[in-house]
């Protein structure tokens, strides 16, 4: 059993050892199905399971935040100065946010999802999850942003995509919302 950083609904996710989210009656009431179901997929790659392990230490906080009127489906804001230069203060208590948009994709009537694209809702918050949890990552390392540019986060990035079955989606950046963690679709 880990519990994680990760809070959903004011509680830590706990996965069990084949890292399978054990939801509590709480967070299957007040979060969003598709924001459950995308953590328990990014829960089952490789790279999910490195971050879950990773973020098992006490000294994190990583806040949850579903928005149905974020415009991107996710994003990860830079936590303060204090918090990026104590990554390797471990006693240190470090908080981060995620926002996520559980309701951001829809695909519209009458067309088919594109091979290794986001087929659901659910698709698309594994791919929100792996994202902004890279990001927190990375700044759980005191690294600041920008970090779409850097090659170790894009190889990071490939890795987790293709483990997710969607190789095809980038993660980089978008002109209208610097900084925010914004997820394209090629096709789309
Ligand atoms: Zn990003």
């Amino acid at each position: 059993m880990i519990v994680c950083a990760i809070v959903l609904a004011g509680e830590r996710v706990r996965f069990d050892g084949g890292f399978n989210p054990q939801f509590t009656d709480n967070q299957m009431r007040n979060s969003a199905e598709a924001t459950r179901a995308g953590l328990a997929k990014w829960a089952a790659t490789e790279h999910g399971r490195k971050l879950i392990e990773f973020f098992g230490a006490r000294e994190f906080e990583i806040r949850v935040i579903e928005d149905a009127d974020e415009r991107g489906a996710g994003r990860a804001p830079q936590p303060g100065l204090a918090t990026l230069v104590a990554a390797n203060d471990h006693a240190r208590p470090k908080t981060y946010e995620v926002i996520l948009n559980p309701t951001y994709f829809k695909l519209p009537a009458g067309m088919a999802p594109l091979p290794n694209q986001p087929a659901t809702a659910a698709d698309v918050m594994a791919i929100a999850w792996a994202g902004e949890m890279l990001h927190i990552y990375f700044y759980a390392q005191g690294i600041s942003l920008p970090h779409h540019p850097r090659s170790d986060f894009q190889e990071e990035w490939q890795t987790v995509a293709a483990e997710l079955g969607m190789p095809a989606v980038r993660h980089d950046d978008d002109d209208a919302l610097p900084h925010a963690a914004r997820l394209r679709f090629i096709g789309r």
